[in-house]
């Protein structure tokens, strides 16, 4: 069968690779139908994540069909349609045992440290497939985007009314701006960009947007009656941002970074860190119990899919296509591959 890798860093093609073998105990066999494309991916593209080994084949977003299920396996039968929660956990270290299932040590994320899912059929262990009676393959590919989002928001753990600032509203950070929404909180997003700010008022229906620069914290106070944010989640990456978005945040308040920087952090501690008395927090992948409640939301129209999904391109035509996705301008939010059967 035909799968999509990264042969090394700048290198996309379309390669054979064996066929799929039979699910062991506690594995299914899943047909890929849809495979969203996100940052992650173009970084392993570029060669830019660290993480990342090759030869690789990508693919972390899935949206799958279960084929057949091996020894043991109850939460899933062949026909049903499923998320891929693609962060392999061990089950057996310190974390895992304490439930932090997200940050295990022997962690591995399909398509990033192992193979995922940009390739017809593989097999996956069954406790990390979350079944939907209701949604189409391309939205059960964005559930995992969105679990970002939504593990970040649950660290913040954001009460009605509260003030929560998101910083950059690209997709990691729309979906943490989905669940802010959905937690009551009053939501106010940051960026540079005008476009993706238009793009929060109108499909997101945020109203509340400051464009980044030297009177944004004046605007944050207009905004809060002087107050600034409860919540701070800076969803950059940048090292700046992540450096100074403590000014925005009022005392007592908790800063999450759902962004990654390989850059060391600098900021204040007397004035404002331990004046304010901040908590930081980081957060990573999510965990498995996001999977169906994000997949409830979607199903009970509470999240709206259709302005996340901008593109579309069948899996032969990725090597050609993948590298315009790259670019700002083609206005990508999320683009989703459908894979065929052979
Ligand atoms: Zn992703
Ligand atoms: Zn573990």
């Amino acid at each position: 069968m035909r799968a999509i890798e990264f042969t090394k860093p700048g290198d996309l093609r379309i390669v054979e690779t064996p066929e799929p073998v039979q699910p062991g105990d506690g594995e299914a066999l899943v047909r890929v139908h849809a495979v969203g494309i996100c940052g992650t991916d173009y970084s392993g593209y570029l060669g830019k994540m660290a993480f990342f080994s090759y030869p690789r084949i990508p693919g972390h977003e899935l949206g799958v069909e279960v084929v057949s299920v091996g020894a043991g396996v109850t939460n899933v039968k062949p026909g049903d349609r499923c998320s891929v929660e693609p962060y392999i956990n061990c089950e057996r270290c310190y974390s895992c045992r304490r439930g932090h299932t997200n940050c295990c040590e022997n962690h591995q994320t399909l398509g990033v440290h192992c193979d995922g899912g940009l390739r017809p059929f593989f097999t996956v262990p069954a406790r990390k497939l979350h079944v939907s009676r209701r949604l189409a393959a391309e939205q059960l590919a964005l559930v995992e985007t969105l679990a970002i989002g939504c593990h970040a928001v649950n660290r913040a753990n954001p009460k009605p009314g509260e003030n929560l600032l998101v910083l950059g509203a690209g997709p990691i950070g729309l979906s943490a701006i989905e669940f802010a929404r959905i937690s009551g909180a009053r939501v106010i997003v940051l960026d540079l960009n005008e476009q993706r700010l238009a793009f929060v008022r109108e499909k997101l229906k945020v109203p509340d947007t400051i464009v980044a620069g030297p009177d944004a914290l004046k605007q944050l106070g207009e905004l809060t009656n002087g107050q600034l944010a409860d919540v701070v989640i800076d969803a950059t990456g940048h090292n700046e941002s992540m450096s100074r978005c403590f000014e925005f945040a009022t005392f007592a308040a908790r800063v999450v970074y759902v962004g990654i920087t390989s850059k060391d952090l600098v900021f204040p501690h007397a004035p404002i860190m331990h004046r304010r008395e901040l908590t930081l927090m980081a957060s990573r992948n999510a965990l498995s119990a996001d999977f169906p409640r994000i997949i409830g939301l979607i199903e009970e129209g509470r999240i709206d899919t259709r302005p996340w999904l901008t593109h579309r391109a069948d899996f032969a035509d990725v090597p050609g296509i993948f590298t315009t996705w790259l670019k700002p301008e083609t206005g990508v939010i999320k683009a989703v591959v459908n894979v065929p059967a052979a």
